[in-house]
C-alpha cells in the first residue's frame, strides 16, 4: 500500500497495488495538465485507487485524439492533479506520481515504463536509452499498436530528434497499415 496527497493537505488516496504501466507522455495535454514538460503516470486499476482523505473536483476533458472523456481528479482547494479517469479505459486510473508522498516508490525499467508523444516533446528533455519512445500513443489506431524507437544512447531532444521521429512513425505505420 502506498499514499499520496495534495499540496494542502486535504485531499489523500491510496493505491493496493504496484502499478502495472508507467506512462512518461510528453503530449500537449500532459504539458499544460503539469505546467511541467511531461507527466510520470503510474496505471492502476480503478478499484486499487481509493481516496482516503477529502474529495476531488473533476474536470472533464474532451480528448482531441479520441473524443473521449478525460476525468482530471484535482484538490478544490489547492489546486493539485492527482490522477485521471478515462470514459475509454474505464477500470484504469492514472496517477499523476509526483503526488506520491515518496515517488521513488516503484521502480522504473524498460520493462515497464515507455515514453509516448517525442512528436510534442519539448527541446532539452531527455530520453533514456533502452527505453520504448513513441513517436505519439501506444495505439497507432483502434487495436494496431505503434513502433516504438529505442535509443542506444541518452538522448536530448531537439527539433532534428523529433523530425527523425516523424520520419521513422511515418515509415512504420506504411509498414503496419500492408
Ligand atoms: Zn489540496
Ligand atoms: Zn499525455
Amino acid at each position: 500500500m502506498q499514499e499520496g496527497g495534495c499540496l494542502c493537505g486535504r485531499v489523500r488516496y491510496r493505491v493496493m497495488s504496484e502499478p502495472s504501466d508507467i506512462i512518461c507522455c510528453h503530449c500537449k495535454f500532459c504539458q499544460r495538465a503539469t505546467g511541467s514538460a511531461y507527466l510520470v503516470e503510474t496505471l492502476f486499476p480503478k478499484d486499487d485507487l481509493s481516496v482516503t482523505e477529502g474529495e476531488v473536483r473533476t474536470y472533464e476533458h474532451i480528448s482531441e485524439g479520441s473524443g473521449k472523456t478525460i476525468y482530471v481528479n484535482f484538490c478544490e482547494n489547492c489546486g493539485t492533479k492527482l490522477f485521471l479517469t478515462f470514459e475509454r479505459f474505464p477500470a484504469i486510473a492514472g496517477v499523476y506520481s509526483g503526488t506520491f508522498d515518496n515517488p521513488d516508490w516503484f521502480s522504473r525499467t524498460s520493462e515497464n515504463t515507455q515514453y509516448f508523444f517525442l512528436s510534442e516533446a519539448t527541446n532539452g528533455t531527455v530520453l533514456p536509452a533502452g527505453f520504448e519512445i513513441f513517436h505519439e500513443h501506444y495505439w497507432e489506431s483502434d487495436g494496431v499498436a505503434s513502433t516504438p524507437q529505442l535509443y542506444k544512447e541518452h538522448t536530448v531532444v531537439t527539433p532534428e530528434v523529433k523530425e527523425e521521429s516523424d520520419s521513422f512513425a511515418k515509415k512504420h505505420q506504411q509498414a503496419n497499415n500492408k
